[in-house]
């Protein structure tokens, strides 16, 4: 029983953790920890202060008819919210207030409220958890309290019962914790203008500000990778693009970026001054730092899935460059490698999977994508009978674990397990299933697993898959 994992999707009485207090950061209050965290752990588990509303108009009326049912406390720190974006510093408010006005709850809830996640099942028998107004909206008090940073220190499931928060990284005792708002597989200029038009604020945090810096040191690639940027957005809309296309938006994101990597190596080189002050202190960059004293031939010798290690400055280089293919590079990658998984080439799959996993581990660690691309490696893995397929599982459950929890792994991934299974490709003889049962232990549930492999192999026997009829890349995943 994992009390904040994938059980939450129940009702059920979760208890309150909170390993966390308020602060003054540089933009408005932030949350910092109580003490060192180490990836994967639960740093915060927070209550609604109502139960979820179906909106922000909702929101006002529920919280208007029950606020004498609110605690002082509750009251107190409800107001204490943002509403409005020329709201902050918020007032301050004592407890025992009067009913507040509709529009000033409205707004706490537009600019606090978080869509409840709900456990969806694709086309593509992939299970992920997805947040959407719809499934309706809920405000946390602590959680509210979480400010945006496009390189995220931890990650937040907002459940129905509880908001659940866990580090992604390594926190040292007084770090602050930072999420996404917004999608961060997208170039800056993007993020900032999702920023901008939802949350009214433009983001200037690190990754941001390297991020310009990177790309203007490259004009030619920056307009490339723009442009390729441009017509992934126009295939997401339609929901259709051939695999030849994807194919070479890929290939052009990876080789604008590598362009873009080299040339701003060079430029840093005559001026030292090119990185601001505000990036060369942040905790995040400094694992970047000493790559930026490679060249751009160390860096047109990077292979991206290349993951045999040379010396301590190529290792650098290669997180560096995994940092940056995050931004232009992940999303057509992440959509390539599924496409490729749909039509059965596990091995091509495979190994563009490792590589997006990387990528994401780099990005957005112990995350839903993080989970996903490392869950579809292991599962590619598998099916193309990878001599390494049990090492891959290993780690898409060690993932999924700091993600969702124990036993998340099983509830995710036995889908698609039984969806990418054909009788030919996956030997699913007893076993196999005892090889996948074993290289699970100790983390998941032996008993669960076993009784799951009985059935699901006596069933997967009878159905005849057929193979993909062609290229199949109708469903955006994203
Ligand atoms: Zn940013």
């Amino acid at each position: 029983m994992e009390q904040y994992g994938l059980d939450l999707l129940e009702p059920c009485e979760p208890t309150e953790i909170c390993e966390v207090e308020t602060f003054e950061a540089s933009c408005g209050r932030g949350l910092r920890t109580l003490k060192q965290i180490l990836p994967g752990e639960v740093v915060l588990a927070d209550k609604p202060v109502l139960p979820p509303c179906a909106d922000a108009d909702e929101f006002a009326a529920a919280a208007s008819s029950l606020w004498t049912e609110l605690t002082p406390e509750e009251q107190m720190r409800l107001m204490a919210l943002r509403w409005r974006s020329n709201s902050a510093p918020p007032a301050q408010a004592g407890p025992g207030l009067v009913v507040p006005a509709t529009g000033r709850l409205r707004g706490i809830a537009s600019f606090n409220g978080m869509a409840v996640v709900k456990l969806v099942m694709k086309p593509s028998a992939l299970k992920t958890l997805e947040a959407q107004p719809c499934n309706g909206v809920a405000v946390y008090l602590n959680g509210s309290m979480l400010n945006h940073s496009c390189f995220p220190t931890v990650n937040r499931l907002p459940f129905s019962s509880c908001l659940v928060v866990r580090a992604s990284r390594d926190l040292f005792l007084g770090e602050e914790l930072v999420c996404a708002y917004t999608e961060v597989r997208a170039p800056f200029y993007i993020r900032q203008a999702e920023l901008e038009s939802t949350w009214a604020f433009r983001c200037c945090c690190w990754r941001c500000l390297l991020e310009e810096r990177v790309w203007a040191a490259a004009p030619e690639a920056d307009r490339v990778a723009r442009s390729a940027w441009r017509r992934f957005e126009r295939r997401r809309k339609d929901g259709t693009c051939s695999e030849e296309e994807l194919r070479e938006l890929v290939n052009s994101t990876a080789d604008s970026t590598k362009t873009a990597l080299a040339e701003f190596l060079v430029a840093i080189q005559d001026r030292t001054d090119l990185l601001p002050a505000e990036v060369l202190q942040e905790r995040g960059f400094q694992r970047y730092q000493a790559a930026c004293q490679c060249t751009a031939a160390d860096v047109r010798a990077l292979d991206l899935t290349g993951n045999t290690p040379t010396h301590k400055s190529t290792d650098d280089l290669l997180a560096f460059y995994r940092l940056l293919l995050a931004s232009f590079w992940a999303a057509p990658a992440f959509e390539l490698a599924f496409g490729l998984q749909e039509s059965q080439r596990y091995e091509e799959a495979h190994q563009l999977w490792l590589a997006v996993r990387n990528v994401t581990a780099e990005l957005l660690p112990f995350s839903p994508s993080h989970t996903a691309a490392a869950t579809e490696a292991s599962l590619s893995a598998m099916a193309a009978e990878s001599v390494a397929w049990e090492e891959h599982v290993q780690e898409s459950v060690r993932i999924c674990c700091g993600t969702y929890g124990s036993g998340a792994w099983l509830r995710l991934a036995a889908g698609r397990l039984e969806h990418l299974a054909s009788p030919t490709r996956m030997g699913l003889d007893g076993a196999y299933g005892a090889r996948l049962e074993a290289c699970l232990e100790p983390r998941d549930d032996m008993q669960k697993l076993a009784e799951l492999f009985r059935s699901s192999i006596g069933g997967m026997r009878c159905k005849l898959r057929t193979a993909h009829p062609g290229w199949d890349c109708t469903t955006v995943h994203m």
